[in-house]
């Protein structure tokens, strides 16, 4: 606030001018405070429940499904149908990028061994703060952050790395203390839930046991 010559007390608007004191009131009434938009990107349904319904308290939240990690297609197809059911039914709008690159995914995964999770959140939330700055979004995030058994520094590293090549700002939080009741919720709710994280990589670790008890050779 500063005072001009003349006396009248002046200062800044939300609309972007600087005004008289008095009419501030006014002006604020012209322009309604408008919520930031958020595009929130999503594994799966059950990861949805809680990010979203905490985001929705703040902001204005659509969801964004790209996940060409998930193999094989039908095992993919049935967490897009889990997740367009459960969009219906809380009246989330959804962007469906049904791209399914599993041949670049696969290339990548196994040119980068050792950090394929890495590799996959980069694909995943790079497309996802693309989608978000072509559809006039001012943030993105993930439900990603949600699940203890993801790597959860890496997922923000690559959600942070994806905002400074898009312009696009990344919202971090930290989901994970909803992560158990977000469970319970699915189970009520009747929801499909995986059974391993996505990839045919994962689906071996869950599964593959030799008969030597090694794993992941
Ligand atoms: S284990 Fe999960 S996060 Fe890691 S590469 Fe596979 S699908 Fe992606």
């Amino acid at each position: 606030m500063r005072k001009r010559p003349g006396g009248r007390i002046r200062e800044p608007c939300r609309c972007g001018k600087e005004i008289r004191k008095s009419t501030v009131k006014k002006c604020k009434e012209v322009l309604p405070a408008r919520k930031m938009k958020v595009l929130i990107h999503t594994c799966c349904g059950p990861c949805s429940i809680y990010p979203v319904e905490v985001l929705q308290k703040e902001v204005e939240v659509a969801g964004f499904f790209f996940n060409p990690n998930i193999h094989p297609f039908t095992e993919w197809r049935a967490r897009r149908e889990t997740m367009a059911r459960y969009a219906a039914d809380i009246g989330l709008e959804m962007i469906f990028d049904d791209g399914y690159l599993l041949e670049e995914f696969i290339r990548g995964a196994i040119s980068q061994e050792g950090d394929r999770c890495a590799f996959c959140y980069r694909m995943r939330l790079h497309r996802a703060a693309a989608a978000a700055r072509e559809n006039n979004f001012d943030a993105f995030s993930t439900t990603l952050l949600v699940s203890p058994h993801q790597k959860h520094g890496l997922v923000r590293e690559a959600g942070e790395a994806a905002a400074r090549e898009t312009g696009i700002e990344f919202l971090y939080r930290d989901f994970r203390p909803g992560y158990r009741e977000a469970v319970a919720r699915s189970r009520e709710l009747g929801m499909y839930r995986q059974k391993y994280c996505g990839c045919i990589f994962s689906e071996k670790e869950r599964y593959y046991r030799p008969r030597d008890g090694r794993v992941g050779s």
